[in-house]
């Protein structure tokens, strides 16, 4: 592949990234106004945070890949042009994530999970956990 037909390629690639951002995106926010939204509304849901439910759908796209190199062929109708595109995708949201969960006004959703009880940290404080009998002080 030349320099000038692998920048036509990438370029195409590149496209579909910046469409699937501003379509298929949208529709799954669940909301206007906060992009990462349904990242933080599924970590609610399931006790975690929204970055580790981030990191099994972005382990998903990885292994979708991972399958095609070892089969060489996907298993769904689409090709393996679509799983880069969700895979960059969500490289993308992955990164607002991280930025957003550094922010000082937006840390709060992304409150993490005691390491040694199913409570969140904010539900810690001096004394350990206020729901269990968890040691861990914040
Ligand atoms: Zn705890
Ligand atoms: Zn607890």
């Amino acid at each position: 592949m030349t320099f000038k037909q692998f920048d036509e390629l990438t370029n195409k690639l590149l496209e579909q990234v910046l469409t699937m951002r501003n379509t298929k995106g949208k529709e799954y926010a669940n909301s206007d106004l906060d992009r990462l939204k349904n990242f933080t509304d599924i970590a609610e849901e399931t006790g975690t945070s929204p970055l580790i439910v981030w990191q099994v759908y972005f382990k998903k796209h990885i292994r979708a890949i991972d399958s095609f190199i070892k089969r060489g062929e996907t298993l769904s109708n689409e090709g393996i042009e679509g799983r880069f595109v969700d895979a960059i995708t969500y490289l993308l949201l992955g990164y607002g994530l991280i930025i957003d969960a550094q922010s000082p006004t937006e840390a709060i959703k992304y409150n993490p999970m005691c390491a040694k009880c199913v409570h969140k940290l904010n539900d810690h404080n001096i004394n350990g956990c206020t729901k269990c009998s968890c040691t861990t002080i914040v």
